[in-house]
């Protein structure tokens, strides 16, 4: 997802990103998915992704993915285009040589390190959603979040929470903002449901609805101490 006035403002040498201006939210008619490449310890974690890629399918969203054929990422893709969806898989180099890439995918992409992965994964979708996984999960939303808060993009991001797996990540940010480091109306922008259908749906209505970028931004400059 990108900014569709990709308008800038260039002060000397600098460029000013268009965090000043008004969100203009593309439609969303691709949902980029970010999920383990581990099953995880319980079976409602491989449910959930599978329900997501039949959910994507019936809706006609493209998944894009990180291209893998394992975990709950091959479990996501494959349970989309068994269905009929249309599956794009971002990967790199290193994870094909592998063996793990997922022939399966309508485009499979290969680049040559994480960054350009990323930065794909993040401009060819308008909306985000995170599934349970380990590390490499929340590098990807964290990144995708500070994203959506300076002004990067302006694509939903929402947690398809199952059995409570995402308590720790949104009690630290809960804790973030409660101790003054980060903003009300950006924290309230991580959207979290257990169920994939009604998730999407509110991803769908915030994409409509999102808050003026100015009031998510960090608060670099704020003087005043929260109480
Ligand atoms: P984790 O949540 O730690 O399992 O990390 C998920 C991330 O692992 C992905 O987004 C990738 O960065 C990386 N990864 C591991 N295996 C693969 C694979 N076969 N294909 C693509 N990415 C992979």
């Amino acid at each position: 997802m990108r900014w569709r006035d990709e308008s800038t403002i260039r002060i000397g040498r600098s460029i000013v990103s268009p965090t000043t201006l008004p969100a203009m939210p593309e439609p969303i008619t691709a949902i980029t998915v970010y999920c383990g490449s581990a099953l995880g310890r319980q079976a409602g974690y491989e449910a959930c992704a599978r329900e997501v890629g039949r959910e994507l399918a019936r809706r006609g969203l493209t998944l894009v993915y990180g291209g893998g054929g394992i975990g709950l990422m091959g479990t996501v893709s494959r349970s989309a285009k068994d269905a009929g969806g249309t599956v794009v898989g971002i990967i790199t180099e290193q994870f094909l040589k592998l063996e793990q890439g997922w022939q399966g995918c309508d485009e499979l992409i290969v680049v040559p390190g994480m960054r350009e992965r990323k930065a794909l994964l993040e401009s060819r979708a308008q909306a985000f959603l995170v599934l349970p996984g380990g590390i490499g999960t929340y590098e990807e939303f964290f990144e995708t979040f500070v994203g959506l808060i300076i002004g990067r993009h302006p694509a939903p991001i929402g947690l398809l929470d199952v059995d409570g797996y995402f308590d720790p990540l949104c009690q630290l940010l809960d804790h973030a903002v409660e101790e003054g480091f980060a903003r009300p109306a950006a924290r309230s922008l991580v959207l979290r449901d257990t169920d994939a259908v009604r998730l999407i749906d509110r991803m769908m209505r915030l994409e409509e609805n999102l808050p003026d970028p100015r009031e998510m931004l960090p608060m670099h400059g704020d003087r005043e101490r929260r109480g």
